[in-house]
């Protein structure tokens, strides 16, 4: 059964999320986005495992089979082919994150022996070149890896059907597994791993994707390569790096939402910081942004990966209001905040003054 979790989907974040992802990717139309709500219709859900392999944050899940459990179970087995037909979900389910890190650590084939003939290909097998694609144009900018997708065809004759496999899947070992999980995971959120004090930060709060904790520390233990190159933030779907305008009047909406903390502020809201490593690409502060001030910039660059480091988007100065004597950010002119700035002209337009 395919779960969703709202406090992880960015349209129960902010009403102007245009987040629908996963309705686009579901090849039985199991899920209709509605305003500031996910609607699944379990009766109509194959469990293909696509809409979780497209949501930026993971919110949805299904309760037999966790794909950061899978990723620990393979680098772990002798096996060296990825196929619907023996060990995973329709492919598509694998994010790019997912790609990215399995292709780090171990040298895998996908097996699309399958894709051709199959039922829900029309959706799921575009978004599985595209992730394949999408993580080999990276992999070509930090190693020396690729990612290889052929046409096996795994079958077994006493194939178990999907069902079947999961049960046996869930069952064996399933206890150990999930305890070797959980201490992998809480290995990732150790600040000894040599993370920034913002990603220990977002990490601790647990607002990072399982799928990026494996991309970071797997990223953290590899070898920087000799030269960092640039990336054409067009083709990337799972991170962006931004720039904030001059149209932007700190109204903090964007880094009040952000679901990961990539971007955030300091205790007076006197600066925006933006962390590329910690941004999941949910659109969510361009989306909430009315002035449009927030940019993704032509080219994201590879030193990110392997030296993460919080930008500064914006400064702004913030003084007092000196009539309420709260902080706002100051533009030039009157040192009255907004707020009673507005309740002034409302006194003034009540009692007819000029
Ligand atoms: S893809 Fe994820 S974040 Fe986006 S609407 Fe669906 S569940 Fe929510
Ligand atoms: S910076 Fe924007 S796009 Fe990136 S995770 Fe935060 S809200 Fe989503």
């Amino acid at each position: 059964m395919i779960q969703l979790n709202p406090a992880s989907c960015v349209r129960y974040y902010a009403k102007s999320s245009e987040c629908n992802k996963c309705e686009v990717i579901c090849p039985t139309e199991a899920i209709k986005v509605a305003e500031s709500a996910v609607n699944i219709y379990q009766n109509e859900c194959i469990e293909c495992g696509a809409c979780m392999g497209v949501c930026p944050t993971e919110a949805l899940s299904l309760n037999n089979f966790d794909v950061t459990e899978f990723f620990f179970d393979f680098i772990k087995s002798d096996e060296s082919v990825i196929s619907c037909k023996s060990n995973f979900l329709c492919l598509a389910a694998l994010s790019v994150d997912h790609l990215l890190s399995l292709a780090l650590v171990k040298d895998f084939v996908l097996d699309i022996g399958h894709c051709a003939t199959c039922d829900i290909k029309e959706r799921c097998f575009v978004q599985i070149e595209s992730n394949i694609a999408e993580a080999n144009y990276v992999l070509s900018t930090i190693s020396d890896k690729e990612i290889q997708a052929q046409k096996i065809g795994v079958t077994k004759e006493d194939q178990p059907n999907r069902r079947e496999f999961f049960n046996i899947f869930t069952l064996k070992g399933a206890a150990t597994l999930h305890k070797q999980v959980k201490e992998e995971i809480e290995a990732l959120e150790n600040p000894e791993i040599g993370l920034s004090s913002s990603h220990i930060q977002a990490i601790r709060q647990k607002n990072i994707p399982n799928k990026r904790k494996l991309l970071f520390t797997i990223l953290k233990r590899m070898e920087k390569p000799a030269e960092y190159k640039y990336l054409e933030n067009e083709y990337l779907s799972f991170t962006s790096d931004k720039v904030v305008d001059e149209s932007c009047d700190n109204c903090s909406i964007c880094y009040r939402v952000c679901p990961t903390q990539a971007l955030s502020s300091d205790k007076r809201f006197s600066t925006i910081y933006f962390d590329p490593l910690l941004c999941v690409k949910c659109h969510l502060c361009h989306d909430v942004c009315e002035k449009g001030s927030i940019q993704i910039t032509e080219y994201f660059d590879t030193k990110e990966f392997f030296e993460p480091e919080q930008k500064v988007l914006k400064k702004f100065k913030v003084i007092r209001c000196i009539d309420c004597g709260n902080p706002f950010t100051y533009f030039s002119g009157e040192q009255v905040c907004p707020r009673c700035k507005i309740e002034e002209e409302e006194a003034k337009s009540l009692w007819g003054i000029e």
